[in-house]
This record gives structure tokens, C-alpha cells and sequence, in this order.
């Protein structure tokens, strides 16, 4: 311990998602001194928060830790971009902020797999506790918690002519896909609080900032959990290339997302031991299941030219249209700047006799060449894209650390596309991109499908496109697995198997990917996480 190390009961580590909210709760009643350590800056840049500035930190390595996958041989050996928020909020001060619980199988999966209290009558509870509902509490909403949840705030033309298309193809109308069924088409809610991006820095953290018993240290990054005896006291960490250390006295909690909690495990001696040696590492505990199982979504984003200057890209491509959409930004907080983009959606099954959908559609007003986001451009003329997006892939891939140096990048495989069902499920859902496409509600709007293109009709051809131009969906999860089986990394209640005093509790305790969009499953475990926390606490035991 060096003489200028502080103690405290508890240290987070990463501001994100789950960060925000597991350091906002612990740190509510007064009684804990609370370090939250973030690697990331401020979030005070103004694009964070306005709901379409995302396109601006998307790929900015001063937000964005900017990480690229090992090339996919299931994808014909391309990297897949992976953007992750590097600042206060983390990933959810540039997402594209949908609303998405998943449906309640996958929480019941949960419990199956062993994650006793997961189930969805377990967590249900949680979701309605962090939210703040538009539309008002119910049995599955709630009203008054820190996370506003709203409808979209302007209306875009193209995402209701693509509802309307969704369900002349013979998707159910759906106005709320966070009730427990999913099949339909309908608006997707946002995480935007008057039309502004509502982040977990936001939400959670604003209202938190001047609590005495709380510190946040930005541009703090976690090197090392410090482990005696087996019991973790305190974390390592280099706050602007100095070396620091903090002291906890009680629990350390790693919420550094998908790639990061893994990465900073394996760093601290916990993965599989054939790695740790390899690196030169000191292996505190042989843990397989560190950076294992990681799942995420497969999303292929189909490209529509539109026949009217009604697409975001319009807007993009305009400089008056621009000068003018951000007039009634800055003047109204109106519109198209104050939508996400993404507005619509749907669900479907890709065979009937599956219990819920496994196929989710997404529906952007915008569209852009080229296969991810980094450094994407509005194509030049009117355009819409709705993502196909299997939601439940059989591919498990792996992050694991490539060197001791803690700042280096971990490696990130992904494994897309190597079943046959997994191809199988994604060509399902672009077709049926499509056979909504050519609907009378939509297909005057349609000047041309760009991307998979006419020329592409058999299965062959589909298959070409879709493994030359299909990408992670985003929500990666499960490399430090909650469960209790060998490889599970965490228990139950989120402690690290094996380390006293450790928790995990982001994305990456997932059992398996939820269907739907991972920030608000995320900020679930965070409040979980943090309740079984204080219940957890010496003098409340
Ligand atoms: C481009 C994109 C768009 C998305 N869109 C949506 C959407 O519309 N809706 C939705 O529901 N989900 C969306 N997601 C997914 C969702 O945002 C994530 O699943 C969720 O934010 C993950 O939260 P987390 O807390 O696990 O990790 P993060 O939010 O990434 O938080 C991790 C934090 O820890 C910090 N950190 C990491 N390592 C360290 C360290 N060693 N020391 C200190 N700090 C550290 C990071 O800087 C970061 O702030 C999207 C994801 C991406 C990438």
C-alpha cells in the first residue's frame, strides 16, 4: 500500500451502463464512501447528448474505445468494428438508445441455467425501479425512476410507412414490445429524457455528483484488481500515466463492460491458466470462463433508396437542411435531430413453431455505404435501411487479453456464421426485409433495393451477401457468465467464483443475449447488483 492509497467501502470500476447505476445506488443513503473510476472523460461533449448526434462519437477514439474483432472466417476473414463508449455513461452515451427488455424466456433461461432470482418475475422488479415511463406505470412499467423511457419524439414518415408495410406482410401492430411478447411491428420507446440522449451518466450519476461520500475519477483506468489471501482489497489503476491504487474495504465491483471486465479478470490473475502463463501473468485462480461464451447479436442492414427527400440523409446531405435542423434543435429541441433514427422495429419467428421470435428488425431512417459504422457517409440520395437481426445466434466467441500491458487491446473473436442454423436464421430475416419492402404501404416509397440488391435471389447469393456484409449487432455479453457450472464466472448474486469481495455486474454476466437491444437488461443487473450489494453489507447480514 503506498502512503497516498484511500480507502473506501466500495470501488467500481468503468462509469458505464452498469457503472453509473451500481455507484449512484451504493452511494444513495450517505452510509458508504463510494470510488467510481472511469477511463473515459467528461461527457460534457454536446453530441453525446443530442439523441442524433451519435453518428459523431461513433468512432472518436476521445469517446470510444474503437476496438476491432480478430478477422472472422465465418465473415469471410473481415474485422468487425466495435465501437464502446470511453467516457461517463460508457457505451450509453453513444448508443442508439431503443428500449429493448428481451422477452421473458431468456430471464427463465436464466434461472434454468442455474441463475437462481433471474427469472423474469425476478427482475421484472428491476426494470420497473430504473424506469420513468411516458406512458405510464402498469404491471410492466414503471414511473419515477431515474431512466426516462419515451416515445419517439418526432414522427418520421418513412419508419410509419415501414410499420404499415410490417403488418400488411402479417406482423401484428405492437405498441409496446417491452410487455412480454415481442411478434409485431410497432415504435420503439428510447432512453431519450426531453429530447435529450438520457445516459446512465445522466439518469443516475447527475442527480448523484455532489453526494461527500462519492468520488469519480475520470481518465482512471483499472489495471489490476489487488487480491491478498483471496479476497479482493483494493484496485490498481493510472489516472493520467500515474500509478495509483485505492483500498476497499469492502467489495470491489468490475463493470467494465463485454470486453473490458474480462480483460481487467485475466489482468488480475483470474481466466485460464494457459493464457495467464503464456503472458507471464501470476495465475490466481485457473478460471476458463473469464473472456469465454461471449454471444452477441448478428445484424445484416438491408439498404433502401428512397423515392422522397423524407430520410435523415437528406438532411445530412443539405447544408440549409442541416442549418436549419439544428435551428429547431438549438431553438425548440424539435426536429429530426431530436429523434434517434431508429424508430421502428418489429419481431418475427423464423419457423412458426419456435416459442418466441428469434428475428428482430430494425428500422433507420438513414442509410450508408460500406459494411459498419466507422466512418460511415449518408449515401448521397434519399435513404432507409432496416436491419435484420438474429437474436438468439448458436456462435460463442471469445476476449482474451494479448499481452500484460493493461492498456493494450484485448483480442475479440466472434465466431458469426459457423451453423448452418445461424445462416439459416439470418437469411430468414432478410427475406423477410424484403418481402416487407415490396408491401403496397412502402413500395412507392422505394425508389430501389441497394443492398442485398435485386441480382440477389437464391440461397447461394443470399448467403454471399450476407457473410460479405453482416456485422455484430453490438451486445456482446456473457464473457464472465453468470452461473453455477465450472466455467460460470460469477454466482448468482454476482460474486466472482473463488475471490472474496469481487463482483461483476455488466453485460458481460449475461448468461446468454437477451432478444432485444442490451442497455436496459444491463442496467437491470446494475440495480440487482447493486440491491444484493447492500443486502450483502456486513451490517445488514
Ligand atoms: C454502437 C452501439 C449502439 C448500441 N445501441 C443500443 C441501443 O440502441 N439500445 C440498447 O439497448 N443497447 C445498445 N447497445 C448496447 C448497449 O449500449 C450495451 O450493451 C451496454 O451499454 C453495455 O453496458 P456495460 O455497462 O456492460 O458496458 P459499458 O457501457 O461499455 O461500460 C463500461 C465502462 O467501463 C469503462 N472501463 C472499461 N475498462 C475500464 C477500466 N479498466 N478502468 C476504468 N474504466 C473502464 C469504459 O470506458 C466504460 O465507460 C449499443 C452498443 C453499441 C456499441
Amino acid at each position: 500500500m503506498t502512503a497516498n492509497t484511500d480507502t473506501y467501502d466500495y470501488i467500481v470500476t468503468g462509469a458505464g451502463s452498469a457503472g453509473c447505476v451500481v455507484a449512484a445506488r451504493l452511494s444513495e443513503d450517505g452510509r458508504y464512501r463510494v470510488l467510481l473510476l472511469e477511463a473515459g472523460g467528461n461527457d460534457s461533449n454536446p453530441w453525446i447528448h443530442v439523441p442524433m448526434g451519435y453518428p459523431k462519437v461513433f468512432a472518436n477514439p476521445k469517446f470510444n474505445w474503437m476496438y476491432e474483432s480478430e478477422p472472422e472466417p465465418g465473415l469471410m476473414g473481415k474485422r468487425l468494428y466495435q465501437p464502446r463508449g470511453k467516457v461517463m455513461g460508457g457505451t450509453s452515451a453513444i448508443n442508439g438508445m431503443v428500449y429493448m427488455r428481451g422477452h421473458p424466456a431468456d430471464y427463465d433461461e436464466w434461472r434454468q441455467r442455474g441463475c437462481a432470482g433471474w427469472d423474469w418475475d425476478g427482475v421484472l422488479p428491476y426494470f420497473r425501479k430504473g424506469e420513468d415511463q411516458e406512458n405510464g406505470a402498469n404491471a410492466f412499467h414503471g414511473v419515477g425512476g431515474p431512466l426516462r423511457v419515451s416515445n419517439p419524439p418526432v414522427r418520421l414518415e418513412i419508419a410509419e410507412r415501414w410499420i404499415a408495410a410490417a403488418i400488411q406482410a402479417g406482423l401484428p401492430a405492437k405498441d409496446d414490445f417491452n410487455d412480454g411478447q415481442q411478434d409485431g411491428a410497432g415504435d420503439f420507446q428510447s432512453t431519450i429524457d426531453r429530447r435529450r440522449r438520457a445516459s446512465t451518466a445522466t439518469a443516475y450519476l447527475d442527480p448523484a455528483r455532489n453526494r461527500p461520500n462519492l468520488t469519480i475519477e475520470t481518465h482512471a483506468q483499472a489495471t489490476r484488481i489487488l487480491i491478498e489471501d483471496g479476497r479482493a482489497v483494493g484496485i490498481a489503476y493510472v489516472r493520467k500515466g500515474v500509478p495509483r491504487t485505492a483500498r476497499a474495504r469492502g467489495e470491489v465491483i468490475v463493470c467494465g463492460g463485454v470486453f473490458n471486465s474480462p480483460q481487467l479478470l485475466q489482468l488480475s490473475g483470474l481466466g485460464p491458466v494457459d493464457l495467464l502463463r503464456n503472458l507471464g501473468i501470476p495465475v490466481i485462480r485457473d478460471m476458463p470462463g473469464v473472456g469465454a461464451d461471449l454471444q452477441d447479436h448478428f445484424s445484416v442492414r438491408c439498404n433502401f433508396r428512397c423515392t422522397r427527400p423524407i430520410t435523415l440523409n437528406d438532411i445530412a446531405n443539405s447544408l440549409w437542411r442541416r442549418v436549419v435542423a439544428g435551428a429547431q434543435y438549438v431553438l425548440f429541441r424539435g426536429g429530426p435531430l431530436a429523434s434517434s433514427g431508429i424508430a421502428a422495429g418489429g419481431y418475427v419467428r423464423s419457423d412458426a413453431r419456435l416459442d418466441r421470435p428469434d428475428i428482430q428488425f430494425t428500422c433507420c431512417a438513414f442509410s450508408y455505404a460500406g459494411r459498419d459504422s466507422k466512418g460511415a457517409q449518408p449515401h448521397p440520395f434519399p435513404g432507409f435501411s432496416v436491419g435484420a437481426v438474429h437474436v438468439s445466434p448458436e456462435a460463442r466467441g471469445t476476449v482474451r487479453i494479448q499481452s500484460p500491458d493493461p492498456l493494450a487491446p484485448p483480442a475479440i473473436a466472434f465466431n458469426f456464421l459457423r451453423t448452418a442454423n445461424d445462416l439459416r436464421i439470418t437469411m430468414a430475416g432478410v427475406r423477410w426485409v424484403r418481402r416487407i419492402a415490396q408491401q403496397p404501404a412502402l413500395a412507392p416509397y422505394i425508389a430501389g433495393e441497394i443492398f442485398p440488391g435485386p441480382a440477389v435471389n437464391t440461397d447461394a447469393e443470399f448467403e454471399h451477401a450476407i457473410r460479405s456484409n453482416g456485422v455484430s449487432g453490438q451486445h456482446g455479453v456473457g464473457t464472465c457468465r453468470m452461473g453455477t457450472d465450472e466455467r460460470a464466472v460469477v454466482d448468482p448474486r454476482l460474486r466472482v467464483h473463488g475471490v472474496r469481495n469481487l463482483r461483476v455486474a455488466d453485460a458481460s454476466v449475461m448468461p446468454s443475449v437477451t432478444a432485444g437491444n442490451t442497455n436496459a437488461p444491463t442496467i437491470m443487473i446494475a440495480e440487482k447488483g447493486a440491491a444484493m450489494i447492500l443486502e450483502d453489507a456486513p451490517e445488514n447480514t
